[in-house]
């Protein structure tokens, strides 16, 4: 049995789902994919469900680890089929190329997003950027973690250069393997609120995640109040409903990959092949879309520079343009959340990087 609160479910959630209650459906929360079958916490417990062969034709995109679904549960079975996803709040996603280029949801729903970065030798503030642009993209509010405190050799500085880099967004210095810190996790989340751990491998994700369980509290009660089934069903759910009201984290294979992923696309990757070749257009401010004597234009022509570098590169500009845009429709959403700092702090990296 789940509390709907504890799993995010809110007076919007209620309103957007009236028709279906109307309709005998139930609301659950999406805590696994595999092969399109999904597992989702709802009321009366967790349930095994597919979608409906219509919503399977209709969807621009499948149900994603956070979605808040409507079921029609099997009559005297823990199973039922989804029938409709509840529009997301925030999403995380990749683009699948194709004949057509499809969208897969990777996670949704999440609120704020722990981009998790180790003082060691992982430490890579060009890196943060990216995945602090991920985060800007996906709708959540992003959180950044400095992870290996304990073996940091200069703190102080890294710290400082992060906030400067990350300007208004949180900056938390942790050791998970210690356990220092990690409360800043929950202060961030809290009951009914999900984050998601974004950050390379080796950075310290599993670590931290294990030091939130807490392993004395995994064995208690607490952690399984409304869940009746074995000890360790909350490790394989990849949405983990905290101890204590904590709050939820999304940590899926999926999620785990999305940098690389993007790295992959090179899109977002680093342009220093075509900010090189700038150097020599004839325009200073030139954009390269169609001013003359444009040497990055010329170097496709050439074939010295792929087409699609180009237009990932223009993709970006574009979407850095419309920030200013996207921050006022999130500002309409949720006033709370401080999209400025980060729009600055985009602007910023680029206007640096373009120099
Ligand atoms: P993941 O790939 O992001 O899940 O990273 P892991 O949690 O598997 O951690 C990778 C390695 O970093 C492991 O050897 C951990 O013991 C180590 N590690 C994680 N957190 C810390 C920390 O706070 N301090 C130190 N010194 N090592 C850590
Ligand atoms: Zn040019």
């Amino acid at each position: 049995m789940f509390e709907l609160r504890d799993l995010g479910w809110d007076d919007e959630w209620a309103k957007r789902f009236a028709p279906y209650a109307a309709d005998g459906l139930v609301p659950g929360r999406v805590a696994i994919e595999f092969n399109y079958i999904y597992r989702v916490f709802a009321a009366s417990g967790e349930l095994q469900v597919q979608h409906s062969g219509k919503l399977r034709h209709e969807a621009e995109s499948l149900s994603a680890v956070g979605d808040w679904v409507a079921v029609r549960p099997t009559a005297g079975e823990e199973t039922g089929t989804i029938e409709a996803i509840l529009p997301r709040r925030s999403k995380f996603s990749r683009k699948v190329a194709g004949e057509l280029t499809v969208e897969q949801i990777v996670a949704a729903n999440i609120d704020s997003v722990f981009i998790v970065m180790g003082l060691d030798g992982d430490y890579n503030p060009r890196r943060l950027e990216r995945y602090l642009i991920l985060a800007y993209e996906s709708g959540a509010r992003p959180v950044v973690i400095l992870n290996k405190s304990d073996v940091a050799e200069h703190l102080a500085e890294d710290m400082d250069e992060i906030q400067g880099l990350a300007v208004g967004i949180p900056v938390h210095a942790i050791s998970a393997k210690q356990k220092s810190g990690i409360e800043v996790i929950a202060g961030h989340l809290g009951p009914g609120r999900t984050g998601a751990l974004l950050g390379s491998s080796g950075v310290g994700k599993s670590t931290l995640v294990n030091a939130l369980l807490g392993e004395e509290k995994f064995k208690t009660k607490d952690v399984r109040a409304h869940d009746s089934r074995g000890r360790h069903t909350t490790r394989h759910r990849h949405l983990i409903v905290l101890p204590e009201s904590r709050g939820l984290l999304v940590d899926t294979p999926g999620m785990r990959e999305l940098q690389l992923w993007s790295q992959g696309d090179g899109a977002r990757d680093t342009f220093e092949d075509i900010l090189e070749l700038a150097q020599g257009c004839h325009f200073t401010d030139c954009r390269h879309r169609d001013e003359p004597r444009c040497a990055v234009k010329q170097a496709i022509e050439d074939g010295t520079l792929a087409a699609d570098r180009l237009d990932g590169f223009l993709k970006l500009q574009d979407e850095l343009k419309s920030l200013e845009s996207r921050k006022d429709v999130r500002a309409q959403i949720d006033a709370k959340r401080k999209w400025k700092p980060v729009a600055n702090a985009m602007k910023k990296f680029y206007k640096d990087r373009d120099q």
